[in-house]
């Protein structure tokens, strides 16, 4: 499963934290999924689960933060956000568009005691 291997390296960095901290206790996770990554946030919440449980982690609250995806088109300059993969842009119909946001894939902040 795609998203088990997500958790499994974002725990390696909570991991990591919480020795540095001297911390054994997490209680909250919160993290970045971009719109492009194709990752369901239920898989993750689920993975996570599976992955805390019985260990010192369980029960912790994992908050998953939706990041859109934002696109810029390079001619018009004109920022706009898309639900879905669209090729041209909406004002001047040009396809020179970059994607600003939406490969979010990483750990925002945790609470550990
Ligand atoms: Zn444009």
């Amino acid at each position: 499963m795609h998203e088990m291997s997500i958790i499994m390296s974002m725990m390696e960095i909570v991991k990591y934290h919480m020795m540095e901290n001297r911390v054994t206790h997490l209680k909250k996770l919160k993290i970045r999924v971009g719109k492009l990554t194709a990752v369901e946030p239920q898989s993750l919440m689920f993975c996570f689960e599976v992955y805390t449980h019985g260990t010192s982690m369980e029960g912790a609250f994992l908050e998953i933060e939706d990041v859109p995806l934002l696109s810029k088109c390079k001619n018009c300059k004109d920022e706009f956000y898309r639900e879905e993969f669209f090729s041209h842009c909406p004002v001047c119909n040009s396809d020179f568009i970059e994607n600003i946001s939406g490969h979010e894939l990483d750990v925002v902040s945790m609470e550990a005691e």
